[in-house]
């Protein structure tokens, strides 16, 4: 009902992703070859087992970060490669403000969550906290839009206070590997530890690059008594 308003208030001239024009709406906001594309890039390359980065030729079935230093979640999946059309989407969905791209992403993200058996059993869903200069300057947080849509679809309630970042951290896509990693040390904190005890739970982000960020909030998670940590993201990267 929501997206009916939405799709009235806000109607959608154009794809979200090629711009072609066209009449799109919350169910289907970009065109038909921008999701052909988005289709065909799924599962076209070899990803490591653990953390689902596409693998660098030669390595397999763990990616050299996952050889070297075992990921505190036991699992990670991304919908693709975080290249063309996917690039673009997170970009759009984050600094457009498109949040009706969250409908159709989330149920894409919820798709490979089903069809996974490493991820269940699922007893709670919580996205990666937004940093409050993001939320403040968007008004909204895109990875608990995004969780909001997979809690739909996979019928599993989504907590978005309990996970929360205690640290604002600086912009990290210039930050080397060992930048991030240092700026996201306690960068978390659970606020009611009773209710993560002993679950299984999904983390949600958009886009799992170096895995500092999603290492950390398992990590957080773990020590606050989860039982286990599995991760969805939108787009992966390649390699280290
Ligand atoms: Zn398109
Ligand atoms: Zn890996």
């Amino acid at each position: 009902m929501v997206n009916f308003f939405m799709d009235l208030l806000f109607p959608q001239m154009e794809c979200c992703i090629c711009r072609q024009p066209g009449l799109y709406s919350t169910r289907r906001p970009w065109c038909r070859s921008c999701q052909e594309q988005l289709i065909k890039l799924q599962g076209m390359l070899p990803i490591c087992d653990r953390c689902g980065k596409y693998l660098v030729e030669g390595d397999g079935p763990l990616c050299q970060d996952c050889q070297t230093r075992t990921p505190p979640f036991k699992l990670s999946r991304a919908v693709g490669p975080y290249e063309e059309p996917y690039r673009i989407s997170t970009k759009v969905l984050k600094f457009l403000g498109r949040r009706q791209l969250a409908y159709r992403m989330g149920k894409m993200m919820a798709a490979v969550v089903k069809k996974e058996p490493r991820f269940w059993p699922i007893d709670m869903i919580i996205p990666v906290p937004s940093t409050k200069a993001s939320i403040k300057q968007r008004g909204f947080s895109q990875t608990e839009l995004l969780a909001q849509q997979i809690s739909k679809e996979l019928k599993v309630k989504m907590y978005p206070h309990l996970l929360i970042r205690v640290k604002e951290t600086p912009s990290q896509r210039e930050c080397t590997r060992e930048e991030r990693e240092k700026n996201l040390l306690q960068a978390f904190d659970v606020r009611k530890a009773d209710c993560i005890k002993g679950k299984n739970i999904l983390l949600v982000d958009d886009v799992f690059t170096t895995g500092s960020t999603s290492r950390e909030c398992a990590r957080t998670l773990l020590d606050n008594g989860a039982n286990q940590v599995n991760v969805i993201t939108w787009a992966t990267g390649k390699g280290c």
